[in-house]
Protein backbone atom coordinates (compact mmCIF):
# COMPACT_ATOMS: atom_id res chain seq x y z
CA UNK A 1 0.00 0.00 0.00
CA UNK A 2 1.39 3.12 -0.61
CA UNK A 3 1.27 5.51 1.91
CA UNK A 4 -0.17 7.86 0.74
CA UNK A 5 -3.41 5.86 1.28
CA UNK A 6 -2.47 5.52 4.79
CA UNK A 7 -1.89 9.28 5.85
CA UNK A 8 -5.13 9.63 3.33
CA UNK A 9 -8.17 11.02 5.28
CA UNK A 10 -10.90 8.76 6.69
CA UNK A 11 -13.85 9.99 4.20
CA UNK A 12 -16.54 11.30 6.34
CA UNK A 13 -19.69 8.52 6.05
CA UNK A 14 -22.84 11.28 5.06
CA UNK A 15 -25.31 11.70 7.79
CA UNK A 16 -27.95 9.81 8.21
CA UNK A 17 -30.51 10.73 10.26
CA UNK A 18 -31.87 6.39 10.97
CA UNK A 19 -28.95 5.55 11.98
CA UNK A 20 -27.29 8.27 13.94
CA UNK A 21 -30.31 9.39 15.34
CA UNK A 22 -32.87 6.79 15.86
CA UNK A 23 -31.04 3.16 16.18
CA UNK A 24 -28.97 4.80 18.90
CA UNK A 25 -31.82 5.60 21.27
CA UNK A 26 -33.16 1.78 21.01
CA UNK A 27 -29.56 0.46 22.14
CA UNK A 28 -29.81 2.82 25.22
CA UNK A 29 -32.98 1.71 26.18
CA UNK A 30 -32.52 -1.71 25.75
CA UNK A 31 -30.87 -1.78 28.41
CA UNK A 32 -33.88 -1.19 31.06
CA UNK A 33 -35.94 -3.35 29.27
CA UNK A 34 -37.26 -6.72 29.02
CA UNK A 35 -36.52 -7.45 25.57
CA UNK A 36 -34.14 -10.03 24.31
CA UNK A 37 -31.48 -9.34 22.09
CA UNK A 38 -33.05 -10.94 18.84
CA UNK A 39 -35.84 -8.95 19.28
CA UNK A 40 -33.69 -5.69 19.26
CA UNK A 41 -31.92 -6.72 16.25
CA UNK A 42 -35.60 -7.03 14.42
CA UNK A 43 -36.34 -3.21 15.60
CA UNK A 44 -33.56 -2.23 13.69
CA UNK A 45 -35.21 -3.44 10.12
CA UNK A 46 -37.99 -2.24 8.63
CA UNK A 47 -40.09 -4.71 7.11
CA UNK A 48 -40.66 -2.90 3.91
CA UNK A 49 -39.63 0.15 1.84
CA UNK A 50 -41.41 1.10 -0.87
CA UNK A 51 -39.54 4.01 -3.26
CA UNK A 52 -41.04 5.36 -6.97
CA UNK A 53 -40.93 8.02 -9.50
CA UNK A 54 -44.03 10.30 -9.69
CA UNK A 55 -44.89 11.94 -13.19
CA UNK A 56 -47.10 14.85 -12.56
CA UNK A 57 -48.35 16.94 -15.61
CA UNK A 58 -47.74 20.23 -14.88
CA UNK A 59 -50.20 23.41 -15.28
CA UNK A 60 -47.92 24.41 -18.31
CA UNK A 61 -48.34 21.15 -20.21
CA UNK A 62 -44.78 19.25 -19.37
CA UNK A 63 -44.24 16.28 -17.17
CA UNK A 64 -42.17 16.50 -14.08
CA UNK A 65 -41.01 13.42 -11.93
CA UNK A 66 -40.79 13.02 -8.12
CA UNK A 67 -39.76 10.75 -5.98
CA UNK A 68 -41.91 9.17 -3.21
CA UNK A 69 -41.34 6.81 -0.67
CA UNK A 70 -43.55 4.53 1.83
CA UNK A 71 -41.55 2.72 4.43
CA UNK A 72 -43.68 0.14 6.78
CA UNK A 73 -41.84 -0.59 9.55
CA UNK A 74 -42.91 -2.44 11.94
CA UNK A 75 -46.70 -4.01 11.88
CA UNK A 76 -46.24 -6.65 15.19
CA UNK A 77 -48.80 -4.94 17.48
CA UNK A 78 -50.94 -3.79 14.02
CA UNK A 79 -50.83 -2.19 10.88
CA UNK A 80 -48.64 0.36 10.02
CA UNK A 81 -49.58 4.29 10.76
CA UNK A 82 -47.72 7.21 9.93
CA UNK A 83 -48.09 10.27 8.01
CA UNK A 84 -47.02 11.58 4.50
CA UNK A 85 -44.63 14.60 4.41
CA UNK A 86 -43.89 16.83 1.50
CA UNK A 87 -40.81 18.84 2.07
CA UNK A 88 -37.48 19.06 0.19
CA UNK A 89 -35.47 17.47 2.28
CA UNK A 90 -37.54 14.49 2.54
CA UNK A 91 -34.86 11.44 1.69
CA UNK A 92 -35.33 7.85 2.39
CA UNK A 93 -33.24 7.62 5.40
CA UNK A 94 -35.37 10.26 6.61
CA UNK A 95 -38.80 8.38 6.08
CA UNK A 96 -36.96 5.11 7.51
CA UNK A 97 -36.01 7.32 10.92
CA UNK A 98 -39.37 8.76 10.78
CA UNK A 99 -41.39 5.24 10.65
CA UNK A 100 -39.13 3.50 13.34
CA UNK A 101 -40.27 6.56 15.59
CA UNK A 102 -44.11 6.00 15.15
CA UNK A 103 -43.43 2.34 15.60
CA UNK A 104 -42.09 3.17 19.75
CA UNK A 105 -44.90 6.11 19.07
CA UNK A 106 -47.74 3.80 18.57
CA UNK A 107 -46.17 1.22 21.24
CA UNK A 108 -45.79 4.25 23.87
CA UNK A 109 -49.44 5.09 24.54
CA UNK A 110 -50.91 1.12 23.74
CA UNK A 111 -52.49 2.07 20.49
CA UNK A 112 -52.97 -1.09 18.38
CA UNK A 113 -51.09 -0.31 15.69
CA UNK A 114 -47.14 -0.01 14.09
CA UNK A 115 -44.99 2.34 12.26
CA UNK A 116 -44.90 3.42 8.90
CA UNK A 117 -43.79 7.01 7.32
CA UNK A 118 -43.93 8.41 3.88
CA UNK A 119 -42.54 11.23 1.87
CA UNK A 120 -42.34 13.20 -1.41
CA UNK A 121 -39.53 15.47 -2.20
CA UNK A 122 -41.16 18.37 -2.88
CA UNK A 123 -41.70 22.03 -1.76
CA UNK A 124 -45.27 21.96 -1.98
CA UNK A 125 -45.27 26.07 -1.99
CA UNK A 126 -44.14 25.99 -5.42
CA UNK A 127 -46.70 24.12 -6.83
CA UNK A 128 -50.33 25.29 -7.88
CA UNK A 129 -53.95 23.49 -6.46
CA UNK A 130 -54.13 21.14 -8.93
CA UNK A 131 -50.45 20.10 -9.60
CA UNK A 132 -50.50 19.20 -5.51
CA UNK A 133 -53.48 17.28 -6.47
CA UNK A 134 -52.22 15.28 -9.50
CA UNK A 135 -49.17 14.42 -7.29
CA UNK A 136 -51.46 13.22 -4.21
CA UNK A 137 -53.34 11.19 -6.53
CA UNK A 138 -50.02 10.23 -8.28
CA UNK A 139 -48.37 9.29 -4.62
CA UNK A 140 -51.50 7.43 -4.02
CA UNK A 141 -51.50 5.81 -7.54
CA UNK A 142 -47.97 4.48 -6.77
CA UNK A 143 -48.25 3.05 -3.27
CA UNK A 144 -52.14 1.74 -3.27
CA UNK A 145 -50.66 -1.65 -3.81
CA UNK A 146 -48.41 -1.41 -0.48
CA UNK A 147 -51.11 0.37 1.70
CA UNK A 148 -54.69 -0.60 3.27
CA UNK A 149 -56.62 -0.22 6.18
CA UNK A 150 -55.27 -3.40 7.91
CA UNK A 151 -51.83 -3.56 6.52
CA UNK A 152 -50.62 0.67 6.46
CA UNK A 153 -52.20 3.64 7.22
CA UNK A 154 -51.03 6.84 6.48
CA UNK A 155 -51.90 10.74 7.60
CA UNK A 156 -51.05 14.41 7.61
CA UNK A 157 -47.39 15.06 8.35
CA UNK A 158 -45.30 17.97 7.40
CA UNK A 159 -46.87 20.45 4.69
CA UNK A 160 -49.58 17.76 3.79
CA UNK A 161 -53.25 18.13 5.05
CA UNK A 162 -57.13 17.03 5.36
CA UNK A 163 -57.20 18.04 1.88
CA UNK A 164 -54.48 15.72 0.16
CA UNK A 165 -55.98 13.11 2.82
CA UNK A 166 -58.88 13.44 1.07
CA UNK A 167 -57.85 13.51 -2.55
CA UNK A 168 -55.30 10.40 -1.43
CA UNK A 169 -58.85 8.62 -0.14
CA UNK A 170 -60.41 9.25 -3.06
CA UNK A 171 -58.14 7.85 -5.64
CA UNK A 172 -57.38 4.47 -3.69
CA UNK A 173 -61.32 3.99 -3.89
CA UNK A 174 -61.18 4.25 -7.27
CA UNK A 175 -58.46 2.51 -7.85
CA UNK A 176 -60.34 -0.50 -5.98
CA UNK A 177 -63.73 -0.03 -6.81
CA UNK A 178 -64.99 0.70 -3.23
CA UNK A 179 -65.13 2.69 -0.26
CA UNK A 180 -62.48 2.16 2.20
CA UNK A 181 -62.09 5.20 4.36
CA UNK A 182 -59.92 3.34 6.59
CA UNK A 183 -56.87 3.47 4.22
CA UNK A 184 -55.78 6.83 5.33
CA UNK A 185 -56.69 9.34 8.39
CA UNK A 186 -56.71 13.24 8.76
CA UNK A 187 -59.10 12.96 5.95
CA UNK A 188 -61.72 16.06 6.34
CA UNK A 189 -64.41 15.63 8.52
CA UNK A 190 -66.83 15.48 5.42
CA UNK A 191 -65.60 12.27 4.01
CA UNK A 192 -64.82 10.44 6.75
CA UNK A 193 -62.57 12.26 9.10
CA UNK A 194 -62.71 12.16 13.23
CA UNK A 195 -63.27 15.28 14.68
CA UNK A 196 -60.59 17.08 17.28
CA UNK A 197 -57.88 15.33 14.34
CA UNK A 198 -57.51 19.11 13.61
CA UNK A 199 -55.44 20.15 16.76
CA UNK A 200 -55.20 16.54 18.31
CA UNK A 201 -50.53 16.71 18.12
CA UNK A 202 -50.92 19.92 20.18
CA UNK A 203 -53.23 18.51 23.02
CA UNK A 204 -51.58 15.99 23.16
CA UNK A 205 -48.60 17.66 24.22
CA UNK A 206 -50.83 20.15 26.09
CA UNK A 207 -51.94 17.46 28.58
CA UNK A 208 -48.06 16.25 29.51
CA UNK A 209 -47.85 20.44 30.12
CA UNK A 210 -50.93 20.14 32.59
CA UNK A 211 -49.37 16.98 33.81
CA UNK A 212 -46.15 18.71 34.79
CA UNK A 213 -47.74 21.86 35.63
CA UNK A 214 -49.74 19.45 38.20
CA UNK A 215 -46.59 17.66 39.50
CA UNK A 216 -44.78 21.16 40.27
CA UNK A 217 -47.54 23.26 41.86
CA UNK A 218 -47.40 25.86 38.86
CA UNK A 219 -49.34 28.75 38.35
CA UNK A 220 -49.87 28.88 34.70
CA UNK A 221 -49.71 32.95 34.78
CA UNK A 222 -45.70 32.64 36.36
CA UNK A 223 -44.90 30.49 33.40
CA UNK A 224 -43.36 31.70 30.13
CA UNK A 225 -43.41 29.44 26.93
CA UNK A 226 -41.47 29.69 23.44
CA UNK A 227 -42.64 27.83 20.77
CA UNK A 228 -40.03 26.74 17.28
CA UNK A 229 -42.27 26.38 14.35
CA UNK A 230 -45.66 28.02 13.77
CA UNK A 231 -47.35 25.34 11.69
CA UNK A 232 -50.58 23.47 12.72
CA UNK A 233 -48.83 22.00 15.95
CA UNK A 234 -47.16 25.29 16.83
CA UNK A 235 -50.13 27.29 16.54
CA UNK A 236 -52.78 25.00 18.56
CA UNK A 237 -50.35 24.17 21.23
CA UNK A 238 -50.00 28.43 21.47
CA UNK A 239 -53.66 28.50 21.56
CA UNK A 240 -54.51 26.00 24.24
CA UNK A 241 -51.71 27.14 26.37
CA UNK A 242 -52.69 30.57 26.57
CA UNK A 243 -56.37 29.67 27.06
CA UNK A 244 -55.79 28.57 30.67
CA UNK A 245 -53.23 31.39 31.36
CA UNK A 246 -49.54 30.49 30.43
CA UNK A 247 -47.78 33.59 28.82
CA UNK A 248 -46.36 32.29 25.19
CA UNK A 249 -43.85 34.98 25.26
CA UNK A 250 -42.28 33.75 21.78
CA UNK A 251 -42.91 32.08 18.32
CA UNK A 252 -41.34 31.84 15.02
CA UNK A 253 -41.51 30.15 11.93
CA UNK A 254 -38.84 29.60 9.31
CA UNK A 255 -38.27 33.15 8.51
CA UNK A 256 -37.34 33.77 12.30
CA UNK A 257 -39.58 34.70 15.53
CA UNK A 258 -41.55 37.47 17.55
CA UNK A 259 -40.55 37.75 21.61
CA UNK A 260 -42.45 39.75 23.72
CA UNK A 261 -40.98 39.45 27.24
CA UNK A 262 -44.90 40.36 28.79
CA UNK A 263 -46.43 37.21 26.31
CA UNK A 264 -47.86 37.71 22.86
CA UNK A 265 -51.52 38.25 21.78
CA UNK A 266 -52.04 34.47 20.22
CA UNK A 267 -54.87 34.88 18.57
CA UNK A 268 -54.19 37.92 16.40
CA UNK A 269 -50.17 36.09 15.99
CA UNK A 270 -52.42 33.00 14.64
CA UNK A 271 -55.25 35.10 12.67
CA UNK A 272 -51.78 36.77 11.06
CA UNK A 273 -50.07 34.18 10.21
CA UNK A 274 -52.44 32.60 8.86
CA UNK A 275 -53.88 34.88 6.60
CA UNK A 276 -50.61 36.60 5.32
CA UNK A 277 -48.19 33.82 5.89
CA UNK A 278 -46.49 35.60 8.16
CA UNK A 279 -45.90 36.14 11.84
CA UNK A 280 -47.18 39.68 12.92
CA UNK A 281 -43.97 42.73 13.65
CA UNK A 282 -44.99 42.82 17.23
CA UNK A 283 -42.16 42.42 19.71
CA UNK A 284 -38.80 42.11 19.71
CA UNK A 285 -37.70 40.26 16.48
CA UNK A 286 -35.18 37.12 17.10
CA UNK A 287 -33.96 34.42 14.91
CA UNK A 288 -34.71 30.60 15.27
CA UNK A 289 -31.38 29.85 16.90
CA UNK A 290 -31.91 32.98 19.68
CA UNK A 291 -35.78 31.81 20.29
CA UNK A 292 -34.47 28.37 21.38
CA UNK A 293 -31.86 30.33 23.82
CA UNK A 294 -34.64 32.18 25.49
CA UNK A 295 -34.65 32.34 28.91
CA UNK A 296 -38.17 30.70 29.24
CA UNK A 297 -39.45 27.90 31.61
CA UNK A 298 -41.04 25.93 28.57
CA UNK A 299 -39.68 25.67 25.17
CA UNK A 300 -41.78 23.44 22.46
CA UNK A 301 -39.69 22.84 19.35
CA UNK A 302 -42.54 22.75 16.93
CA UNK A 303 -40.78 22.18 13.88
CA UNK A 304 -37.94 20.10 12.03
CA UNK A 305 -35.42 17.02 13.14
CA UNK A 306 -32.26 18.45 14.83
CA UNK A 307 -32.94 22.39 15.52
CA UNK A 308 -31.15 21.41 18.93
CA UNK A 309 -27.43 19.84 18.98
CA UNK A 310 -24.37 19.73 20.73
CA UNK A 311 -23.53 23.41 19.07
CA UNK A 312 -26.76 24.59 20.90
CA UNK A 313 -27.93 22.26 23.31
CA UNK A 314 -25.29 23.97 26.13
CA UNK A 315 -26.97 27.18 25.19
CA UNK A 316 -30.91 25.80 26.23
CA UNK A 317 -31.86 27.81 29.23
CA UNK A 318 -35.86 26.14 29.35
CA UNK A 319 -36.48 24.23 32.62
CA UNK A 320 -39.03 21.72 30.74
CA UNK A 321 -38.83 20.67 27.01
CA UNK A 322 -41.94 19.50 24.86
CA UNK A 323 -40.98 18.17 21.75
CA UNK A 324 -44.09 18.51 19.34
CA UNK A 325 -41.76 17.89 16.01
CA UNK A 326 -40.17 14.47 14.95
CA UNK A 327 -36.55 14.44 16.24
CA UNK A 328 -35.83 17.91 17.11
CA UNK A 329 -32.68 17.27 19.78
CA UNK A 330 -29.84 14.90 18.10
CA UNK A 331 -28.61 12.43 20.85
CA UNK A 332 -25.38 14.80 21.47
CA UNK A 333 -27.89 17.10 22.38
CA UNK A 334 -29.57 14.27 24.73
CA UNK A 335 -26.38 13.54 26.47
CA UNK A 336 -26.00 17.36 27.53
CA UNK A 337 -29.57 18.20 28.81
CA UNK A 338 -29.03 15.11 31.07
CA UNK A 339 -26.17 16.71 32.46
CA UNK A 340 -29.03 19.91 33.70
CA UNK A 341 -32.24 19.29 35.33
CA UNK A 342 -34.38 20.29 32.25
CA UNK A 343 -37.23 17.39 31.84
CA UNK A 344 -37.26 16.94 28.02
CA UNK A 345 -40.44 15.16 27.10
CA UNK A 346 -39.79 12.99 24.17
CA UNK A 347 -41.58 13.43 20.74
CA UNK A 348 -42.96 9.77 20.80
CA UNK A 349 -44.50 10.88 23.97
CA UNK A 350 -45.20 14.29 23.57
CA UNK A 351 -46.62 14.18 19.85
CA UNK A 352 -48.94 11.27 20.09
CA UNK A 353 -52.15 13.32 19.72
CA UNK A 354 -51.98 13.07 16.16
CA UNK A 355 -51.81 9.71 16.16
CA UNK A 356 -53.95 8.69 18.63
CA UNK A 357 -56.72 10.79 17.23
CA UNK A 358 -55.63 9.12 14.03
CA UNK A 359 -56.46 5.66 15.76
CA UNK A 360 -59.75 6.90 16.86
CA UNK A 361 -60.92 7.81 13.08
CA UNK A 362 -59.60 4.53 11.82
CA UNK A 363 -61.72 2.73 14.59
CA UNK A 364 -64.40 5.36 13.24
CA UNK A 365 -64.10 4.44 10.04
CA UNK A 366 -64.39 0.75 10.11
CA UNK A 367 -67.17 0.34 12.51
CA UNK A 368 -69.33 3.49 10.94
CA UNK A 369 -70.16 4.63 14.20
CA UNK A 370 -68.80 8.54 14.03
CA UNK A 371 -68.10 9.73 18.31
CA UNK A 372 -68.81 14.04 19.09
CA UNK A 373 -65.74 16.30 20.59
CA UNK A 374 -66.05 15.93 24.23
CA UNK A 375 -65.92 11.78 23.58
CA UNK A 376 -62.40 11.92 21.14
CA UNK A 377 -61.27 14.85 23.99
CA UNK A 378 -61.91 12.43 27.05
CA UNK A 379 -60.14 9.40 25.57
CA UNK A 380 -57.33 11.40 24.16
CA UNK A 381 -56.86 12.97 27.47
CA UNK A 382 -57.52 9.30 29.42
CA UNK A 383 -54.69 7.84 27.12
CA UNK A 384 -52.38 10.60 27.32
CA UNK A 385 -52.32 11.35 30.86
CA UNK A 386 -51.97 7.28 31.88
CA UNK A 387 -49.09 7.03 28.93
CA UNK A 388 -47.15 10.02 30.80
CA UNK A 389 -47.38 8.73 34.45
CA UNK A 390 -46.03 5.19 33.26
CA UNK A 391 -43.38 6.84 31.52
CA UNK A 392 -42.48 9.44 34.20
CA UNK A 393 -42.72 6.56 37.00
CA UNK A 394 -39.67 4.42 34.63
CA UNK A 395 -37.89 7.36 34.57
CA UNK A 396 -37.97 7.78 38.76
CA UNK A 397 -37.67 4.40 38.96
CA UNK A 398 -34.87 3.53 36.75
CA UNK A 399 -33.13 7.44 36.99
CA UNK A 400 -32.69 7.40 33.60
CA UNK A 401 -34.01 10.38 30.83
CA UNK A 402 -37.61 10.57 29.99
CA UNK A 403 -36.91 9.50 26.61
CA UNK A 404 -34.66 6.54 27.58
CA UNK A 405 -37.94 5.44 29.99
CA UNK A 406 -40.42 6.06 27.10
CA UNK A 407 -38.20 3.94 24.76
CA UNK A 408 -37.98 1.33 27.05
CA UNK A 409 -41.34 1.71 27.73
CA UNK A 410 -42.74 0.87 23.99
CA UNK A 411 -39.95 -1.63 23.61
CA UNK A 412 -41.66 -3.98 26.62
CA UNK A 413 -44.51 -3.89 24.64
CA UNK A 414 -42.93 -4.30 21.21
CA UNK A 415 -41.11 -7.10 23.05
CA UNK A 416 -44.23 -8.35 24.34
CA UNK A 417 -45.97 -8.55 21.20
CA UNK A 418 -43.10 -10.42 19.08
CA UNK A 419 -41.64 -12.81 21.40
N1 LIG B 1 -47.60 12.64 11.26
C1 LIG B 1 -48.05 12.49 12.59
C2 LIG B 1 -46.95 11.94 13.48
O1 LIG B 1 -45.79 12.08 13.18
C3 LIG B 1 -49.35 11.70 12.69
C4 LIG B 1 -49.30 10.29 12.19
C5 LIG B 1 -50.67 9.65 12.11
O2 LIG B 1 -51.64 10.28 12.49
O3 LIG B 1 -50.73 8.51 11.64
O4 LIG B 1 -47.20 11.42 14.53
Amino acid sequence: MSPDVLTAPQTQAAPDVFRDEALPRLDLAAKHSRAKAETVERLKHAERFTEGGIPVQMDDGSTKMFTGFRCRYNTVRGPAKGGIRFHPDVSSAEVRALAFWMTFKCATVGIPLGGGKGGVIVDPRGLSERELERLSRGYMRGMADVLGPDIDVPAPDVYTNATIMGWMSDEFDTIKRGRYPGVITGKPVSRGGSLGRDDATARGGFVCLQEIEAKRGWNPKEITVAIQGFGNAGQHFARLADSVGYKVVAVSDSRGGIYDENGLDVKATIDTKNSTRRLPEVGRSVTNEELLELGVDVLVPAALENAITRDNAHDVKAKVLIELANGPLTKEADEILAQTDALVVPDILANAGGVTVSYFEWCQNISGYYWNLETVHERLGDIMSSAFNSVYDLMESEGVPMRTACYAHALNRLAEAME
